[in-house]
């Protein structure tokens, strides 16, 4: 099996190079990277891969030299990174962070690739162009976020006409118990540490905020085209039940497991059979109880958010998701306080609602991406007023 890795040195990327190292039947043919050129450089060497990118067109003379002699090609830039996303490759795991993601996933699919997709963004910015290009080019789509890799496997077998409810659960994150005074104060340090889930920066300070949970709302709803009030969130701040499926007769199927995206990440890479996968086993007698509460929408904004997004159709997400990134931008800047970042999102959807390009729908990537633009821009002058 050939296979491709987008975002080879982050959280998600790593545990898949983690589990490829198990598989002498695997060759790899791209890994990408950001800044990290000599992790992307040490994982390329490891794997023999074929070709090695980094995002950034000052990083390529460091990976050329880093790479010398080891018979990897190297290339730099986002017209590199598209490329890449071309190589024929039975596999690609679709784990850059951020609308970045979007493009190469849509190349990967193109060529008939199975795409595991970690990059939730890309169902939420262009959900029905993603499940249209997947559909023409008899390629699949396997999710790799938690929720939704639970739901799938709750699925299998199933009739979706059946489902009367999917049920995906939120840890809460750092502040789940924080009052809103307290979240006034909260500091980058504080909401960039998860109390279950190693992640990277970006999703860990989503969690805080639970727009990651908003987004895999949208996503939800994106990858198993069930209406939004079928989709209901449940704050369970163990992260071992990942999520749940109602169906008519009253049964809920739960998908339990520890906190660790190997388990998503193998099952998407062994699909369909199952292999073992080097996950810890649940001790549930150990464990002694788990926990659930429905989650405030008063303190947590962003799920409102997502709903209205969600109403709003179009090209709402790509707002919504481009907004939320200047958000976080600004926030990491020290330019934004915590409770401000939700307040940045909901003006900036605010403003853009008079735009009839908001509610057009999705056809094609060009528009996608030219409304992530506006929101950004739009965003970030809103975010000049408020700080
Ligand atoms: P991360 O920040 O740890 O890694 C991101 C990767 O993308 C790195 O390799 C980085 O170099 C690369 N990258 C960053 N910006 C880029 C750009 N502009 N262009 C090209 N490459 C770029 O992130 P992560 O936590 O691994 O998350 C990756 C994706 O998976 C996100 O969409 C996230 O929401 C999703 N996800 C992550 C987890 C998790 O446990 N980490 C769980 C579910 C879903
Ligand atoms: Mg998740």
């Amino acid at each position: 099996m050939r296979v491709s890795v987008f975002g080879a040195t982050g959280s998600i990327g790593e545990s898949t190079f983690d589990l490829l190292r198990a598989r002498p039947d695997i060759q790899v043919v791209a890994l990408t990277g950001g800044r990290n050129v000599a992790r992307l450089a040490e994982q390329a060497r490891e794997s023999r891969a074929e070709l090695a990118v980094t995002a950034y067109d000052d990083c390529l003379e460091p990976l050329r030299a880093a790479l010398a002699g080891s018979g990897t090609e190297v290339a730099a830039g986002t017209q590199a990174l598209i490329e890449a996303a071309s190589r024929p490759a039975d596999w690609v795991m679709s784990a850059i962070v951020g609308a970045a993601g979007l493009e190469p996933g849509f190349r990967a699919l193109a060529q008939g690739a199975t795409l595991a997709l970690a990059n939730k963004e890309s169902l939420v910015t262009a959900g029905p162009l993603l499940m249209a290009e997947a559909a023409r080019h008899g390629a699949r789509i396997l999710p790799v976020d938690s929720e939704h890799s639970a739901v799938f496997q709750a699925l299998v077998g199933e009739d979706m006409a059946a489902v009367e409810r999917v049920i995906i659960t939120a840890s809460g994150g750092p502040f789940r118990t924080w009052n809103k005074a307290q979240l006034e104060d909260a500091t980058l340090a504080q909401a960039q540490t998860h109390p279950n889930w190693s992640m990277g920066q970006r999703i860990t300070i989503d969690s805080a905020t639970l727009f990651n949970k908003a987004l895999e709302l949208i996503e939800t709803r994106e990858y198993f085209g069930i209406a939004p009030d079928q989709i209901e969130v449940l704050v369970h701040p163990q992260s071992i039940i990942h999520a749940m499926v109602g169906f008519r007769d009253g049964a809920l199927m739960a998908h339990l497991g520890p906190p660790d995206m190997r388990h998503a990440i193998g099952y998407a890479l062994n699909w369909p059979e199952r292999s073992e996968l080097p996950v810890a086993r649940l001790d549930l007698a150990a464990m002694g109880q788990l926990t659930f509460e429905a989650p405030d929408p008063d303190r947590f904004p962003a799920l409102r958010l997502a709903r209205q997004v969600m109403d709003l159709h179009g090209h709402a997400g790509a707002v919504f998701n481009a907004a939320k990134e200047v958000a976080l931008d600004e926030f990491i800047a020290g330019r934004l306080r915590f409770l401000q970042m939700a307040a940045l999102v909901d003006r900036t959807i605010d403003t853009l609602l008079t735009d009839s390009r908001l509610t057009a729908p999705v056809c094609t990537l060009e528009t996608v991406q030219q409304m992530d633009h506006l929101a950004r821009e739009t965003a970030r002058r809103i975010a000049a007023d408020l700080t």
